[in-house]
């Protein structure tokens, strides 16, 4: 097959917005997959060849119908802050940056039209002033956009309150371009948005979504300290339970990995776990008659909208943005994702503990996962080897902690474990030909027509 012309590609795709500059095309095929050492190694050569940046729809469908047309893979790109490689272009071709597409486009009875590429903080600007926001939302909720968090991500603060992007209800609708001779713009609702979510953009390109939004609170900031991580799970799964009390966020840390968060250390005292909290202004009594009963202490508070000092707002400390506090003082460090659920879950979490202790610093993330609370152990690690890495899941897995590995690119691998059939449906529906995001979903193989060879 013949090699591509990409000056030709570029002048061809004109006037759409394309960068050939080969330094800048690097930087925008990478995202956070250095988090993880073992994806580090596999993925640090990869680049695109074309960075295309559609400012409206009608381009992202030109560019869609030219590329298939020269069997040119595409991968969608919004932020690239996910962190397994999901942005990364594993066969070249073009980087579809979506983030010119930012639109806000409406919000009624709290359900919000947007286009892909807005991020997140900007959708809260436009929302927040009407007494609305994000139902829940990645700790990168000031970088990431709304598309690449519903392509790739799962969930974040708020999802002690709702769930994630898989509970039903949480996204509404998705209008979705198809990777065909003549892409189809399809719009997806109730049961079918199940398809493309957290499906890294392998079956579509996600333009614009509707979700609904939750009624805004004052969110008041508290950290709590506790003796030992015993008791600082509890007191996250009493905040959980505790019906009464409208919470945002209940992240909980040993001291293995609170001691990475520099800015906020002059109030964590040493050796102690903590509880990082987002609590309802009108919450704060029940919540520190609580924290008193779970032989608690409050350290660190700070009221709605106060963030004139240097520490950053608390929930930067937490989700994925704990391993990257730590990654900045130890590079040899990388994590952990399992699943702690089930009536045992706190059991789990002390064996966990007392299995691994200072090798995988615990560090949870109490959520609701239909209608009861769980959380995910997003533990550090203290890298050896890969060998040693796979021994600790495979601990995990049997002692009944689901791992969703994030050391791997491939969807399947990372979370679900399982084809997830819906999605691979689908794929073959939308993108035949394996164009998109191509490498990246095990369970298919594309129809014909292999993608075109890439010049030396
Ligand atoms: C510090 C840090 C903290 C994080 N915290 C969280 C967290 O709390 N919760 C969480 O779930 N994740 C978290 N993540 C992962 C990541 O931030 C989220 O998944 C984020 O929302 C991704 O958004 P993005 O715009 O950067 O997407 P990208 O990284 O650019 O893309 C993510 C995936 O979606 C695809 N994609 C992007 N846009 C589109 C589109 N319009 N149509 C189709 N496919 C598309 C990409 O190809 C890729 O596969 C974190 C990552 C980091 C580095």
């Amino acid at each position: 097959m013949k090699a591509i012309d990409w000056p030709g590609v570029l002048a061809d795709l004109a006037p759409i917005e394309c960068v050939a500059d080969r330094a800048l095309v690097r930087q925008k095929s990478r995202d956070f997959f250095w988090y993880s050492p073992v994806l580090n190694e596999r993925l640090k050569a990869v680049r695109g060849d074309l960075l295309v940046s559609p400012a409206s729809e009608d381009e992202v469908v030109r560019t869609l119908a030219y590329c298939h047309a020269r069997r040119i893979p595409v991968t969608p790109r919004g932020a690239g802050t996910g962190n397994y490689g999901q942005a990364m272009p594993l066969q070249g071709g073009v980087v579809l940056d979506l983030g010119r597409l930012d639109r806000f486009l409406s919000l009624e009875d709290g359900v919000a039209r947007v286009q892909a590429g807005l991020k997140l903080g900007d959708l809260e600007a436009h929302s927040l002033p009407q007494g609305w926001e994000l139902r829940f939302h990645p700790s990168t909720r000031r970088t990431a956009t709304i598309g690449g968090f519903i392509a790739g991500g799962s969930g974040g603060v708020g999802s002690i309150q709702f769930g994630g992007l898989r509970s039903r209800g949480n996204v509404l609708g998705l209008r979705v371009i198809t990777m065909e001779e003549k892409p189809r713009v399809l719009e997806l609702r109730g049961e079918e948005v199940m398809q493309a979510i957290h499906a890294y953009g392998t079956n579509g390109i996600i333009t614009e979504l509707e979700i609904p939004l939750a009624r805004a609170w004052p969110w008041h900031e508290a950290v709590v300290a506790f003796d030992d991580i015993g008791r600082a799970a509890s007191f996250g799964n009493a905040l959980g339970e505790a019906d009464g009390i409208t919470k945002k966020l209940i992240s909980v840390f040993d001291w293995g990995a609170a001691q990475y968060f520099k800015p906020i250390l002059p109030h964590l005292p040493a050796g102690q776990a903590v509880a990082l909290c987002l609590i309802a202004d009108a919450s704060r009594e029940a919540f520190s008659l609580l924290a008193g009963d779970g032989g608690g202490r409050i350290v660190f508070e700070r009221a709605a909208g106060d963030e004139a000092d240097e520490i950053p707002p608390l929930y930067e400390f937490t989700w994925n943005h704990t391993t990257l506090w730590a990654l900045k003082a130890d590079r040899t460090i990388t994590y952990l994702q399992c699943l702690f659920d089930g009536p045992d879950y706190l059991d789990k979490i002390a064996r966990a503990v007392a299995a691994f202790g200072d090798e995988t610093p615990m560090h949870l993330e109490f959520t609701r996962i239909e209608g009861h609370v769980a959380a995910f152990g997003l533990q550090l690690m203290r890298f050896k080897s890969e060998q040693r890495l796979y021994e600790v899941i495979a601990w995990l897995e049997a002692a009944g902690c689901p791992v969703a590995d994030p050391h791997t690119f491939i969807l399947e691998d990372g979370g679900m474990k399982t084809i997830d059939e819906a999605q691979l449906a689908f794929k073959r529906q939308t993108d035949p030909l394996g164009l998109l995001n191509p490498g990246k979903m095990r369970g298919f193989s594309p129809a014909a027509c292999p993608v075109a060879e890439r010049p030396a």
